[in-house]
């Protein structure tokens, strides 16, 4: 069932019997990304599916840019995927076997340490593509890919990837386009690590999933966010009371809505303008969420 974003009041009511406070979270969330909000179903991985309608091939914008001979050459073989926030997609050392256009929302690369730690070095949203690299050569992933919003992609198996790379010059430049925008992703992100505090760190990630999110309210757990951000739980719970004492958001049970754009901005390191400069450059300007939301 279609619902427009000022929508929202009629959507005050449980999904399902039985939802959980989490769940009205999610609803919340769907609405304000202008999905087309349906029903929200809870996942084996604590993530939400949420029924909506495909948004089409051409919403992610390398396959948008791509001549129309090019473009055919894919469109065959691209399957539609509806995630849930928290799907996992692919594991390190696992044999990359699909390639992803994200169609909406993001998803996370991460480093998994051999403690099981792990920190975001990457994310790819409309304007990219997960698992590019093999379409040059068959190969292993480096990292955990896992969708950090509820999100819809377009999904091609790599070994027909790969005869579309082979037969393109316009896909092949894509792949090294992107292989290359990920690498400058992480070349930033270990210096932000390094140099910046969490507190900065916390509002610049905060910041770039507002625009992929396209909405100031934003479904995610602290535990969640410490995966991203390589730190405790703890740690992350300390730093939204601080920025939530600052006035600049307010958190309640897996969702933050941010309340004062400006001083969150004010506390993000300069990371977050160097993001957006990086995604621009593959094509795609960092959404703006619509005024009032
Ligand atoms: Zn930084």
């Amino acid at each position: 069932m279609f619902r427009a974003p000022n929508d929202i009041i009629r959507c005050r009511s449980p999904v399902e019997p039985g939802s959980s406070s989490t769940q009205w979270g999610a609803h919340l969330f769907a609405v304000a990304t202008r999905c087309l909000c349906g029903n929200i179903k809870s996942t084996p991985t604590g993530g939400f599916a949420v029924h909506t309608i495909d948004p089409g091939p051409h919403s992610n914008k390398l396959l948008a840019s791509l001549p129309n001979e090019d473009f055919q050459l894919l469109i065959p073989h691209l399957s539609f995927e509806q995630l849930a926030s928290g799907t996992v997609l692919a594991e390190p050392g696992v044999e990359v076997d699909h390639v992803y256009f994200p169609l909406s929302g993001a998803v996370s690369l991460l480093v998994v340490m051999r403690d099981g730690k792990t920190i975001e070095t990457g994310t790819v949203g409309r304007e990219g593509v997960v698992g590019a690299v093999s379409g040059i050569a068959s190969c292993e992933w480096q990292v955990r890919a896992i969708s950090k919003l509820p999100m819809f992609a377009r999904k091609i198996a790599s070994t027909e990837f790969r005869k579309a790379v082979s037969s393109s010059r316009a896909i092949a430049d894509l792949c090294l386009r992107c292989n290359e925008g990920l690498l400058t992703q992480a070349r930033i992100g270990a210096a932000c690590n390094a140099v910046h505090q969490i507190e900065a760190r916390f509002c610049r990630w905060l910041l770039e999933t507002r625009d992929r999110a396209e909405s100031d309210t934003i479904m995610l757990t602290h535990e969640f966010l410490a995966q991203m951000l390589g730190v405790r739980r703890t740690t992350v719970t300390e730093t939204s009371i601080k920025i939530e004492a600052a006035g600049a958001i307010i958190c309640s049970r897996g969702v933050i809505k941010i309340i004062d754009l400006e001083a969150v901005k004010a506390m993000a390191c300069q990371c977050y303008e160097t993001f957006r400069e990086q995604t621009s450059l593959l094509g795609a300007p960092a959404a703006q969420p619509r005024a009032g939301r």
